[in-house]
C-alpha cells in the first residue's frame, strides 16, 4: 500500500509519474535499451533533455532573458558558486540570514566572496522572515541573497524583499509552487528533489546579462555561462532525475500549471494551520502566522513523549516522514506538489482523534 509521505525530501512524487517511467525503463520507446544506458549524444536522450528544459521555462513563467541550467551538486554547489560567478572585485554579496539553509548559504558562499548578513533572524528565534524595512544593503552590494522558504524552520517570504539590488533566492524548498517576481531576480536555484523530482540535478535561472558578465577565471563546470552555452549538456547531464523532473513538470502541467499548484498548496497547507489553530494550544506552532510555510508546517505537542505517540499512530495509519527536523523535534508535515488533498485531511483527522483522545 502506497503511504502518504510527508518526508521533507526527497519526497512524494506523482504516482502516474512512477508508473510512466517504471513503463518505460526497460525499453525507452522501443529502442531496445534504457535511457540511463544510452548516450547523452543521442537525439532520443537530446529530445528528452530539451522538453525537460523547455517545460521547466514554461511552467515557472521564466522569461526569455534568463537562461535554464541543469546541474549537479544540489542547491549546495549552488552556495559556492552564486559568489564564484556572480561577484567582481570589489562587489559584496548581502544575505538575509532567516534559518538553517540561508545560514548554510551564507557560511559557503563567504569561502568565494566578500558576504555580510543583511539581516540575521536570530534576535526572532528564527520566527519569521524580515520585512524590506528591515534589510540593511551596504555599499558595493551587489545581490541580496534570500531564501524563498526555510525547510526546517518552516517560515516563507509570502512577499519578496523590494530593495535596489537584483535578488538571488534559493527556492529548493518551494520551488515552481508559486509564482516569483522575476523582475527583481537575477538568478534562483534549487535542487529538485522535493517538488520536482529526484534528487541529483539542481536547476538554476539565471539572466543573460548576468552571464556576459560571469567571472571566466574558474574550472569549466563552475562557470555558468559554460553550461548555458552548452544547454547544460558540458558533461554527462544527470539523465535519469532530468527525465523525471520533465515528467513531472509535464503532470503539474496536466494539473493546470502554476497557478492550480499554488491555490493547493494554500488550501493544503491551510488545513493544517486551521487543525493547530482550533486546538486549544494542544498544537503548537512555533512560526509567526505571517511567514507561514505553505510547504513545511511545523508543530509541537505539548511533550516529546506525545510528540513521539502522534509519530506512531500516524505510523499505524499508513503516514510517514512527519518526525520534525532532527535538531528541532515536534511533527514537520511536508506538503509538496504532489502530496494529494487526501493525505492533508487523514493528517487533519489523525491531529483531531489523537487530541481527543490525549488532551
Ligand atoms: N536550501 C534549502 C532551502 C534546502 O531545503 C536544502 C535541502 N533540504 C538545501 C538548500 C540543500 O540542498 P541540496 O541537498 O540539494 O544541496
Amino acid at each position: 500500500m502506497r503511504k502518504f509521505n510527508f518526508s521533507a525530501g526527497p519526497c512524494t512524487l506523482p504516482l502516474e509519474v512512477l508508473q510512466e517511467a517504471q513503463a518505460e525503463f526497460v525499453d525507452f520507446n522501443g529502442t531496445g535499451m534504457s535511457l540511463i544506458e544510452m548516450s547523452h549524444r543521442s537525439s532520443t536522450y537530446d529530445a528528452v533533455h530539451m522538453e525537460a528544459m523547455a517545460l521547466a521555462r514554461s511552467v515557472f513563467g521564466a522569461p526569455d532573458d534568463f537562461s535554464v541550467l541543469f546541474l549537479g551538486g544540489g542547491a549546495t554547489l549552488q552556495f559556492a558558486m552564486i559568489p564564484m560567478n556572480v561577484l567582481r572585485p570589489g562587489q559584496r554579496g548581502a544575505y538575509v540570514v532567516s534559518g538553517e539553509w540561508s545560514s548554510k548559504a551564507l557560511d559557503d558562499g563567504s569561502h568565494h566572496g566578500d558576504l555580510y548578513a543583511a539581516w540575521d533572524g536570530k534576535s526572532v528565534d528564527y520566527k519569521r522572515m524580515p520585512t524590506t524595512d528591515e534589510i540593511e544593503i551596504g555599499p558595493n552590494t551587489r545581490y541580496l541573497h534570500v531564501t524563498s522558504n526555510e525547510t526546517i524552520g518552516g517560515i516563507r517570504f509570502n512577499d519578496f524583499p523590494l530593495v535596489d539590488v537584483p535578488l538571488i533566492g534559493d527556492m529548493s524548498s518551494d520551488y515552481m509552487s508559486r509564482s516569483i517576481p522575476w523582475e527583481r531576480f537575477d538568478l534562483v536555484y534549487g535542487g529538485a528533489q522535493k517538488n520536482l523530482g529526484p534528487a541529483g540535478v539542481d536547476i538554476t535561472f539565471v539572466r543573460n546579462s548576468v552571464l556576459e558578465e560571469t567571472n571566466q577565471d574558474l574550472g569549466a563546470y563552475l562557470r555558468y555561462d559554460i553550461h548555458a552555452a552548452k544547454n547544460s549538456m558540458y558533461n554527462t547531464p544527470p539523465v535519469f532525475p532530468i527525465y523525471m523532473v520533465g515528467k513531472v513538470l509535464a503532470w503539474m502541467e496536466a494539473q493546470g500549471g502554476l497557478p492550480v499548484i499554488e491555490s493547493l498548496a494554500a488550501q493544503k497547507s491551510s488545513l493544517v494551520y486551521e487543525a493547530i489553530d482550533a486546538s486549544d494550544g494542544f498544537y503548537f506552532s512555533p512560526v509567526d502566522p505571517a511567514s507561514r510555510s505553505h510547504m513545511n508546517v511545523v508543530f509541537r505537542l505539548p511533550s516529546e513523549a506525545l510528540d513521539g505517540e502522534f509519530l506512531a499512530e500516524a505510523g499505524r495509519r499508513n503516514m510517514s516522514g512527519l518526525k520534525g527536523y532532527r535538531t528541532a523535534g515536534g511533527v514537520r508535515a511536508s506538503l509538496y506538489n504532489a502530496m494529494p488533498v487526501e493525505g492533508v485531511q487523514a493528517l487533519v483527522e489523525l491531529m483531531a482523534d489523537f487530541q481527543s483522545a490525549n488532551a
